[in-house]
């Protein structure tokens, strides 16, 4: 499984630090950071997802409120949002 974080996007809400340990704060920021995450774009993060942190992964994509968070299976197939 594979996550997308979208810096750009995100509002600095938290929810999916509080979700998953693959997410810290920015405080500086105001913006999450995906621990990890290797950045493909400007302000686009991307990251393998072990497969002991899938569910908890997908609770951070469900939780953020601007979508900011995408989760794509081992096919490339989108599963959140
Ligand atoms: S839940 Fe979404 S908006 Fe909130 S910090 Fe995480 S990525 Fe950003």
């Amino acid at each position: 499984m594979r996550i997308e974080y979208d810096r750009d996007t995100c509002i600095g809400m938290f929810q999916c630090v509080a979700e998953w340990d693959g997410f810290e704060r920015d405080e500086d920021a105001g913006k999450a950071m995906l621990v990890d995450g290797e950045k493909r774009e400007e302000d686009l993060f991307v990251r393998d997802v072990p497969a002991d942190a899938e569910l908890d992964a997908k609770f951070a994509a469900r939780a953020c409120p601007v979508d900011a968070i995408a989760v794509y299976d081992d096919d490339g197939e989108r599963l959140i949002p």
